[in-house]
């Protein structure tokens, strides 16, 4: 058994990567905010965000008696803050029945331009999240040839309308009275039944039903929700640090915590 032991570990000697040392940047730090404790690491906070950039500089004595740092903020918004921080997930607060959460957004905005994360701000100014979530909507008629419609499948995220409407077409009726050929003139052709020249005699109008479909999907487009993918487009840090800051920028002042 222990032969058994010694061979698997030495068969994968290399399979994981040794775990990062811990340094200055990725050492836990804590953070009181409100009344809930975060921890995290200082590179997390301080990649993107100007603002713990400049809180934990060192340059100013600023830590509590544990070491941990308070941050006025609500910590329901600040959990969404250190989310996007962390992966660089932009938040989505969007509901199929009610859609976007816009006073969320509104009040997460006004975190990021506090916490000085110009990308998130930019994200949230400019409702970039509206490009995430989308509606398609198509609509297809049914008639009664065709009922399709009754076994239409499709992905959680579609719903489907129906909206029946009565209509009256002319059917066919064969001169000699076969069942047969009703609805269908070739067949009186084909077996040469008398053609009576009164058209109304060879009609006969029933109801008929005809179904609008109206089908509309929620499209998710992902690739919007994540930093990464759009440094891909260049919309990288640098290029929103290289803007002249933008009107929507109220220049938050952190230094008036210290
Ligand atoms: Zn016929």
């Amino acid at each position: 058994m222990d032969g058994t032991i010694s061979n698997l570990s030495q068969a994968t000697p290399t399979s994981y990567p040794p775990a990062p040392k811990l340094t200055a940047t990725n050492a836990p730090i804590h953070l009181q905010v409100g009344e809930r404790r975060f921890t995290t690491t200082r590179s997390t906070l301080t990649e993107e965000s100007d603002f713990f950039a400049a809180l934990l500089s060192g340059r100013w004595d600023n830590a509590l008696a544990d070491g941990s740092y308070f941050i006025d903020a609500d910590p329901a918004l600040f959990e969404h803050i250190l989310a996007y921080l962390r992966r660089g997930v932009f938040p989505l607060f969007y509901d199929a029945s009610k859609g976007h959460d816009h006073h969320r957004y509104l009040s997460l905005l006004e975190e990021a331009r506090y916490f000085r994360i110009p990308r998130l701000e930019a994200w949230l100014h400019e409702k970039r999240y509206l490009k995430a979530v989308q509606v398609s909507i198509t609509a297809k008629e049914y008639d009664e040839n065709n009922h399709g419609w009754m076994e239409t499948t499709g992905s959680a995220d579609m719903t489907l309308q129906y909206h029946p409407q009565w209509t009256v077409h002319k059917v066919h009726l064969c001169p000699k009275g076969f069942n047969s050929h009703r609805g269908n003139p070739d067949l009186c052709y084909r077996y040469s039944c008398r053609i009576i020249d009164d058209e109304e005699a060879r009609f006969v109008e029933e109801p008929c039903m005809r179904m609008l479909v109206v089908r509309r999907e929620v499209v998710f487009n992902q690739d919007v929700c994540v930093a990464r993918e759009e440094e891909e487009l260049g919309c990288t840090k640098e290029a929103f640090a290289a803007q002249d800051k933008p009107a929507y920028s109220n220049q938050s002042t952190p230094f008036a915590l210290f």
